[in-house]
């Protein structure tokens, strides 16, 4: 897995041809393709190591829509995947998925919705999430919200049946349907935690593999071959894949859903300068949002689109933690001792059911919003400059404080493989406590007297009965006994809502406003609409698969 994380090298053309390995490869040459101007004018072939009708990058969600799709139109499909398995953030999902305008099992329950309502929904201007929208792309999704509904079922896709509220800028109170999970938990990534969205991809792999489509696994999008740098057809990629570099051409067209960006601290930092490197990426140790999708685009001329989604305090971009003294801590999602991936995580966390239990500390040991809050407003503060002269962006790490009367009245057991080493601590004395905080991110040591006033300024919130530096409402329990523990609570990233500028069909466009032929994206990794996860990922990634599909081949 540590191999598949690894940032594949830049390799040039000279060099890929040098080392190719033409394993099963397709050989095809194909006139006046190029990396950069001087190569373009100097060769005219290409080796092409492997060929299919549409290649599609990222066997998440919206990349398993789209090779199902495009496989229904009777075109050859490759996957090109870099994780060891299947499935990215959506293995890991609730598998909640709001989906309506009026199909099957909407009419099976008597919930009354159109594709005129989720349009009306999702461009409503009273609410952050379809505020911002490109009612195109918004006019299209609600357009095939039944049809992609209908095609999961086709697929294989099994539903639990109940209804949910649908999220967001949703008024519809039964848009929301729910995959029954996956029934082999060692293929569930996080098993035993309703992990639902693993039935979702699983189900889809099966149609997938069963109608031919090949899944490439331990393979990295390295490239987009364009004809010219920033003009001309989509050709195929650059692959990389246990040290070698290989091209694979797409006849019809490329398709990349990476999963969008979250997980790239240099890109991510485009929309909000304060994201700098401690704030952990919810999926991180097994699908990483690379960013790849929007990055090798934009090298041959791709657009963003609707950046302002990014930022609009609206979606779950970035939470609060639910579970502390481990890296990754995100609300539903728990890594367990019997996930394949524990190895990477090393930590389930410690979930917290009362915030009174804890206070919430920065870098220099001050509290500094209420711990019983959870918007925005906690998020922005816990952002906020701290004091450091050299980390002026970003907060630096939180810390959630409590002592030994907590641990009983949380039932925790602060001990891994509960709690990470580098991500937790504990000290006789608060001053040790704060000595004793050894982690990466904590750029310089808490000072410890800081940490005791705190403490003590606060435990005199809890006899007065009012908090009157952050009004916590009624704070409840003094920190006192000892040992006193401190917890990696710095808030989390979820969502990318914004991405790279797609037309109607899903096809890639560029910054003067044009298609880039034979280039398609969904799923997280696409800008336009700010729906939260599922919905959007499958619309996108159905449409694109279709249009890919259908279109017309290059000649070789
Ligand atoms: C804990 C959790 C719970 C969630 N619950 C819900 C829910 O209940 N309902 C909901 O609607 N949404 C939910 N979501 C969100 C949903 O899972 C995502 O929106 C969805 O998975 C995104 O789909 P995608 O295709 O864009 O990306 P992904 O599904 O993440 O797939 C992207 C794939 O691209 C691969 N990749 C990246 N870079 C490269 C490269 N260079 N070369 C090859 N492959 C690459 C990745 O390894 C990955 O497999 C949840 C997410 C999480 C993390």
């Amino acid at each position: 897995m540590s191999e598949n994380l690894k940032k594949p090298n830049p390799v040039s053309r000279r060099s890929f041809l040098k080392t190719s390995v033409a394993k099963g490869a397709a050989g095809v040459a194909v006139a006046a393709v190029g990396l950069h101007p001087k190569e373009a004018e100097a060769a005219n072939s290409i080796t092409w190591h492997r060929s299919a009708d549409v290649v599609v990058v990222g066997a998440g969600v919206s990349g398993l829509a789209c090779a199902c799709a495009a496989r229904d139109t009777g075109a050859s499909v490759i996957m090109i995947e870099e994780n060891f398995d299947i499935g990215g953030r959506g293995i890991m999902s609730g598998g909640s998925i709001q989906l309506g305008g009026g199909h099957s099992l909407q009419k099976k329950y008597g919930t009354v919705d159109s594709a005129d309502m989720i349009f009306a929904d999702w461009t409503r201007h009273d609410h952050p999430a379809s505020r911002y929208s490109d009612r195109d792309i918004v006019r299209k999704f609600a357009d095939e919200n039944a049809a992609t509904f209908e095609f999961l079922l086709a697929h294989g896709v099994q539903f639990t049946g109940r209804e949910q509220a649908g999220g967001g800028a949703s008024t519809n109170a039964g848009r929301t349907y729910q995959t029954v999970e996956w029934h082999i938990p060692s293929q569930v990534i996080a098993p035993n935690r309703g992990r639902n969205g693993s039935g979702l991809v699983r189900r889809l792999e099966e149609s997938a593999r069963k109608s031919g489509v090949e899944i490439l696994l331990k393979h990295s999008m390295t490239s987009i071959i364009r004809e010219n740098p920033k003009s001309g057809r989509v050709l195929g990629i650059t692959v990389r894949s246990n040290g070698n570099t290989i091209n694979v051409q797409a006849r019809k067209g490329v398709y990349v859903g990476t999963g969008g960006n979250s997980g790239n601290v240099n890109f991510r930092r485009t929309f909000d300068p304060r994201l700098t490197e401690e704030y952990q990426q919810a999926c991180a140790p097994y699908a990483r949002q690379s960013g790849d999708a929007e990055l090798m685009s934009m090298a041959i001329g791709a657009a963003l689109w609707a950046t302002a989604l990014q930022t609009s305090e609206s979606g779950a971009a970035i939470t609060k933690t639910a579970h502390i003294g481990c890296q990754w801590g995100y609300g539903s999602l728990v890594f367990e001792t019997d996930s394949p991936i524990f190895h990477l995580a090393r930590a389930t966390g410690l979930t917290v059911a009362n915030w009174q239990d804890v206070i919430m500390v920065n870098q220099v040991g001050k509290r500094f919003w209420s711990e019983t809050d959870g918007s925005y407003k906690f998020i922005a503060a816990a952002m906020a400059y701290n004091g450091d002269p050299d980390k002026l962006n970003g907060g630096g790490p939180i810390w959630a404080i409590f002592d030994s009367d907590a641990v009983a009245r949380e039932r925790w057991n602060p001990k891994p493989p509960n709690v990470d080493p580098l991500y937790f601590a504990s000290g006789a004395t608060l001053k040790e406590l704060a000595a004793n905080i050894n982690n990466p991110y904590q750029k310089r040591p808490m000072p410890g007297t800081v940490l005791q006033e705190t403490v003590e300024r606060y435990n005199s919130f809890v006899t007065s009965g009012t908090d009157t530096d952050f009004k916590k409402p009624k704070p409840m329990y003094k920190i006192e006994k000892p040992p006193f523990y401190a917890a990696w609570a710095t808030p989390i990233l979820h969502d990318s809502l914004t991405g790279l500028r797609v037309n109607t069909d899903q096809q890639v466009i560029d910054i003067h406003g044009q298609v880039i032929p034979g280039l398609y994206c969904g799923g997280e990794s696409m800008g336009g609409l700010a729906q939260h996860g599922l919905g959007r990922d499958l619309v996108s990634g159905r449409i694109a698969g279709l249009h890919a599909g259908k279109s017309k081949s290059i000649k070789v």
